[in-house]
């Protein structure tokens, strides 16, 4: 079997992810000749509408496998020779295969959410669940959460067109569920029925810092998924920690993206504790 890969990071500002150092750790911890370059498209001067170029030539140049996200992640879609069924669900790729077969993709963003809420919120009661923040991340929350089995999911977005639209997607894709969109400030009325509620916008990250909603609505049996994770501890998860929620936050996501990609890249069952103690080093 293969002992030296070559991945690639394709998107704009992709200068500061983690993701390269936990894939080269896990490499090494494999005994792999592991290395993983961001490709940073502004840096290169190259636009992202010539991803389907950027694709051929790094399978031309030798690169096994890329990672692709914002603002590719559709992008690349046109570009594949296949595309695995979740992948093509959620209409959004995250990972690319260079195989004898072909370009092949995947989302290991909404496997990587699936997994990281199933292993650190195992007893989630998936009754009634709120999603805040309908971007792209959201969307591979969504698909992830109604995959594994919410009954009963609605989006809230400021963006209520945006709330909509996916809520209308999602309902189609997942026809024996109940998927609703609602405006903002519908909140307080909706959290006091929801079992659960995973936070998907960009509030609580350095640079926006604070809560979405208001924290006043936390409560000890409404479970808590931030997907935010610089900083790992938002101020949500502190508000939902002080009123007794269970907790998880966003390097659950974070690390099992780079699991499931490594996992494809390689064949490989990559240990999800030793990346996550690294990650939580980094
Ligand atoms: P995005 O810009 O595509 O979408 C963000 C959405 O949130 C938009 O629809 C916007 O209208 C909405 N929004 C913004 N502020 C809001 C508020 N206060 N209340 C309600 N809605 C609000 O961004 P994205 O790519 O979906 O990423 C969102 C966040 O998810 C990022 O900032 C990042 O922190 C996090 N993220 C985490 C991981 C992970 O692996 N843990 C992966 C990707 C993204």
């Amino acid at each position: 079997s293969e002992t030296s890969y070559l991945v690639g990071l394709i998107g704009t500002g992709v200068g500061p992810s983690l993701t390269p150092a936990m894939h080269m750790a896990e490499g090494r911890a494999f005994g792999l000749d592991y290395s993983y370059r961001p490709i940073d498209l502004t840096a290169a001067g190259i636009s992202p509408d010539r991803i389907g170029e950027v694709l051929s030539w790094a399978r031309a140049l030798g690169f096994d496998a890329v990672n692709a996200t914002h603002p590719c992640k559709q992008l690349v879609m046109a570009h594949l020779d296949h595309v695995d069924p979740v992948a093509a669900t959620l209409g959004a790729v995250n990972t690319v295969l260079f195989t004898d077969d072909g370009d092949v993709g995947y989302n290991t963003d909404t496997t990587g959410f699936a997994h990281g809420f199933t292993e650190g919120l195992p007893d989630a009661d998936l009754a009634d669940v709120v999603l805040v923040g309908a971007g792209g991340a959201g969307t591979a929350v969504a698909d992830a959460l109604l995959r594994l089995g919410a009954a009963h999911l609605t989006v809230v977005d400021l963006d209520v067109d945006r709330a909509g639209a996916l809520a209308h997607d999602l309902a189609t894709r997942h026809p024996l569920q109940r998927v609703d969109a609602a405006a903002f400030d519908k909140l307080p009325a909706l959290l006091p029925e929801s079992s659960g509620v995973v936070h998907a916008t960009p509030t609580g990250m350095a640079e926006h810092p604070g809560i979405a909603f208001d924290a006043s609505l936390l409560r000890p049996d409404l479970w808590v998924a931030d997907i935010v994770y610089r900083p790992l501890d938002t101020a949500l998860l502190q508000a939902a920690r002080a009123a007794g929620a269970p907790t998880l936050d966003g390097g659950h996501m974070a690390v099992y993206q780079a699991v499931d990609a490594f996992a494809l890249i390689t064949g490989l069952h990559p240990d999800a504790d030793r990346m996550t103690r690294h990650f939580r080093q980094l």
